[in-house]
């Protein structure tokens, strides 16, 4: 089956996967959880930069194509009208990339992400605790008037003792080593880096000169901005619609047609080293993909 999911040369190379034992007791991969991530790129004259994530940029933006080759071949199975194989087979992949990628968007809506204990958003339950949502609401205050019992606005606390999202529920029953990698998150829109469509040395290549230009121009004056730069990673005309603008039903085709191919992303500096700076890459503001 010659499907193309990603070969070695594509950036999705630099999506580090970990193994977990699934519910059914078999070996599964699943992506790394973001905060154990690092990529580390050599510059010239001993200099090291050090690449991490937070905020969930590394599962909310990062893409990879369906390496569930039953879910393609399914796709495949459907598509007799094409008689081109190579062709055939390109569309099987788009269609299970299309699934996967409105799967994953549907992680960040409230229905997957709301407490299903209370129904209230994480944003209520900090530290995913106990909910501290309090309603307001017309009811019996406790007090009497005239005689009778009073009413009046009342504040009843949420009880909820925690958060539990649908999303997490159900990715503990799989097994899953991280719970919720898309915590936080309710927008169902999303600019998707498509690994896949990146080949490797132009993603380190586009990262590398990107930091490099930025760091000679500010460091050590005026200084990195302590709440981060916004720095273009602009993968070339060659990418044309390797970032996808992702809404509810957005059609593959469609956002592969828009040609987008640059996004702005935010990064801090976290570290004083020269050497081996330490970049976070934290945000990716959707305003700017072009
Ligand atoms: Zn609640
Ligand atoms: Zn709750």
């Amino acid at each position: 089956m010659p499907t193309k999911i990603g070969d070695a040369s594509s950036s999705r190379g630099l999506v580090p996967q970990t193994q977990y034992t699934h519910a059914d007791k078999t070996q599964h991969d699943t992506r790394a959880e973001e905060s154990t991530v690092q990529w580390s790129i050599k510059v010239s004259g001993g200099v090291t930069y050090l690449i991490k994530f937070s905020a969930n940029f590394f599962k909310k933006h990062l893409y990879t194509s369906s390496k569930k080759l039953s879910n393609v071949q399914a796709e495949y199975d459907k598509l007799g009208s094409i008689t081109d194989e190579d062709a055939r087979w390109a569309a099987a992949q788009d269609a299970a990339d299309e699934a996967k990628f409105q799967r994953q968007l549907k992680h960040r809506s409230g229905d997957e992400q709301k407490c299903t204990v209370c129904g209230h958003p994480v944003n209520d339950h900090p530290n995913s605790g106990a909910c501290t949502k309090v309603t307001q609401s017309i009811g019996l205050t406790g007090g009497t008037k005239n005689g009778k019992p009073e009413r009046g606005p009342i504040h009843t606390p949420c009880t909820c003792t925690g958060y539990s999202p649908a999303y997490s529920e159900k990715r503990g029953l799989q097994g899953k080593p991280v719970l919720n990698p898309l915590l936080g998150a309710t927008a169902q829109t999303n600019d998707a880096i498509w690994m896949d469509k990146i080949p490797r040395a132009v993603f380190e290549k586009v990262l590398h000169d990107a930091l490099q230009a930025r760091y000679a121009a500010v460091v050590p004056t005026p200084g990195w901005k302590a709440d981060g730069e916004h720095i273009e990673w602009d993968f070339g005309a060659a990418q044309r619609g390797c970032i996808l603008k992702l809404a509810k039903g957005t059609k593959i085709a469609d956002a592969k047609a828009m040609g987008y191919s640059s996004v702005e992303v935010t990064i801090t500096l976290d570290n004083t080293d020269p050497n081996n700076p330490i970049f976070t890459v934290g945000h990716l503001d959707g305003k700017k993909t072009h």
